[in-house]
């Protein structure tokens, strides 16, 4: 995940996994005590189609795997060929299960097996149109994968890919040209050519919802939160946290404007992505220096100290490794070093972007990522960590439950394991940085540089869906697809693009994500549960007491906290055999998604936004940009 964009694998997965839903009805297997001719057949049947959805899942991943860390048109094609067998099993398994009467079965954890398996996503589709969706999206990721950029200093050089080479320059460059040179030329080249395989993608993905008896695509995503009150929880949450966010977004435009000058950031207004940091503005923090609260009182320079005591790639994850272990979970299987690419290879194409495999065997998996030695990778190491701890921790599971009861889920665990690892605390005791305690005015800066990742992130995470829903849903004409994807971006961020767009133009899938099918919501949630997962383990730990000002969220570490470990691994272990709600409750005490917890840990930093940028004569939001023609539809709000 550049920056923090992330991973993803086996998100990949839960979209071709047929998920279902029903909520309340989880029980895990050995709460079931019926002993009925009936229930017994049943359990025969589900055990042994599990051990042949394992075995299915291992041949696929293996096959997809080849392809992501050896991009060629051989490896593409056999990816897809597997990928289709695959969907006629899923296909064939479905149907007998709905013929059955396993749905209406009197054990709760027959029935939910049943549920989840008689749901299909694209699968469903006739084996023509699934190969044709499969060949427009892996089509998109290897676009993705390989597009490369010219050069702003010399043109003739057209070899620049994201990973390493616009990032840094995204992060480095201070001159608005070069970043908006830069912007361009990713949009351009990773976006716009891909609008034919999209609209192909999207007239497939309606098709395939239609089959499975649901009104869109985006309800078909929507299902994996078995909540059909989910999608107002989201735009309720989003709302509560919206106040926040103008305070940093109209505190950024104005420190912008005072280092660039008002022909590059006016007073009001949205402000352009190319100056933030981020090819896609969803982590504004690689443009700290820009920003930060109190300039005299400098961060320390965790990526020079990392250079200074030769650090390696190995040396991140190893550390990663340990803190898990600290907690009494497992350490990476051997096979975990000896199998993934943690470094970008010379000698062939890969797909960079961070992801986690589970290969559902032998405990076999794997990271693919093509990792530097700095703070953002350090993050980005543990994030992907976290998701093969979790494979780990259900691989117990028959593969029905191999995966996460809330999507949200999954993507919490290596960031609530970062929350710790990032602390002052911490970063002292593994000897990156000399003070563990921060002065108020070294904590806000902490803060505000922790709020340009997790608070920026969240109407960009929220924006990505609310757009494919209104596409997938019809509710945005093809004739606006672009615009409209601006408009939402300004109208819900405050953002927009240096350049002005048209519909000649088509920017959505500038984004992996968009080319890889991977829904996107799972991140917003990600984000607001990770501070609950965050409060109630450093509760567990001793780490933290409310209203003591030693023991605060923000400065919370975990490490070596047995007690913290074995609630997560409790809660991890689970699966998806139960309702999120359910395990969400055994390990927090809550049954919802909560910002509350959020907001206490930044809580410092907001006050001081507040009183800062209302002394300052801050403007604070933002009107609609003017950065694509007026006549686009009309404003979305929630
Ligand atoms: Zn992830």
């Amino acid at each position: 995940m550049g920056t923090f964009n992330i991973t993803a694998f086996w998100l990949v997965l839960m979209l071709w996994l047929p998920h279902g839903l029903s909520m309340g009805n989880g029980q895990s297997n050995s709460n079931s005590n019926s002993c009925s001719a009936s229930v017994l057949e049943a359990r025969r049947f589900f055990e042994l189609e599990n051990e042949l959805l394992r075995k299915r899942y291992h041949e696929k991943f293996l096959s997809v795997y080849t392809y992501n860390t050896n991009v060629t048109e051989e490896n593409r094609q056999a990816m897809i060929e597997i990928n289709a067998r695959n969907a006629e099993f899923n296909k064939r398994l479905a149907q007998r299960i709905k013929a059955s009467d396993y749905v209406q079965s009197e054990d709760a954890d027959i029935r939910r097996q049943a549920e989840h398996l008689s749901k299909l996503g694209a699968s469903a589709l006739n084996p023509d149109d699934f190969l044709t969706l499969q060949n427009a999206i892996s089509s998109m990721q290897t676009n993705y994968a390989t597009v490369t950029v010219c050069s702003y200093t010399n043109r003739t050089d057209c070899t620049l890919t994201l990973e390493p080479h616009i990032e840094e320059r995204l992060a480095h460059s201070r001159d608005p040209a070069e970043l908006s040179w830069y912007w361009q030329q990713w949009y351009d080249k990773a976006g716009t050519p891909m609008r034919d395989h999209f609209a192909e993608y999207v007239r497939l993905t309606r098709k395939a919802a239609q089959l499975n008896d649901h009104r869109s695509y985006a309800d078909y995503w929507l299902q994996f939160y078995e909540d059909a009150d989910f999608e107002r929880q989201l735009d309720a949450t989003f709302k509560q946290l919206l106040p926040f966010y103008r305070q940093i977004h109209g505190y950024v435009r104005y420190r912008l404007r005072q280092h660039y000058g008002p022909d590059v950031m006016p007073a009001e207004g949205n402000i352009p992505i190319s100056l933030l940091g981020n090819m896609w503005g969803q982590s504004w923090s690689e443009q700290l220096d820009l920003f930060t609260p109190y300039p005299e009182k400098p961060f320390v320079d965790v990526k020079a100290e990392m250079v200074r005591q030769n650090y390696t790639v190995e040396k991140l994850f190893e550390l990663g490794d340990q803190f898990f272990q600290s907690l009494g979970m497992r350490a990476l299987p051997p096979s975990f070093w000896n199998l993934s690419v943690l470094t970008r290879p010379e000698d062939r194409q890969v797909v960079c972007h961070a992801s986690a495999w589970d290969f559902y065997q032998d405990s076999d998996v794997r990271i693919k990522m093509c990792t530097e030695v700095n703070n953002n990778y350090f993050y980005i190491v543990h994030h992907e960590l976290g998701h093969i701890q979790y494979y780990l921790e259900y691989e117990q599971q028959p593969a029905v439950y191999r995966g996460a009861p809330n999507p949200g889920f999954h993507e919490a665990v290596g960031d609530v394991i970062a929350l710790s690892v990032m602390s002052a605390r911490h970063l002292k005791s593994i000897g990156l940085i000399e003070n563990g305690r921060l002065d108020e005015k070294s904590r806000i800066n902490q803060l505000f540089k922790q709020a340009l990742t997790k608070i920026v992130f969240l109407p960009f995470g929220y924006t990505m869906d609310k757009y494919r829903h209104a596409v997938f849903r019809n509710e945005l004409d093809e004739s606006q697809w672009n615009c409209g994807f601006w408009q939402m971006r300004s109208e819900f961020g405050g953002v927009e693009p240096p350049v002005f767009r048209t519909e000649k133009d088509f920017d959505p899938p500038a984004k992996y994500h968009v080319d890889a099918d991977v829904e996107y919501l799972r991140y917003f949630a990600a984000h607001i549960f990770q501070f609950q997962f965050h409060k109630a383990l450093c509760t567990q730990a001793g780490q933290y007491a409310p209203n003591d000002s030693r023991l605060t969220l923000d400065n919370c570490d975990i490490f070596g906290s047995k007690v913290a470990g074995r609630s997560l691994s409790q809660f991890l272990s689970k699966g998806s055999s139960r309702h999120w709600k359910e395990v969400l409750q055994e390990f927090t005490g809550e049954t919802e998604m909560d910002p509350a917890a959020l907001l206490e840990y930044f809580d410092p930093l907001y006050q001081w936004l507040k009183q800062e940028n209302s002394q300052l004569g801050v403007p604070l939001g933002w009107g609609p940009t003017n950065k694509i023609s007026s006549d686009c539809c009309g404003t979305f709000s929630t």
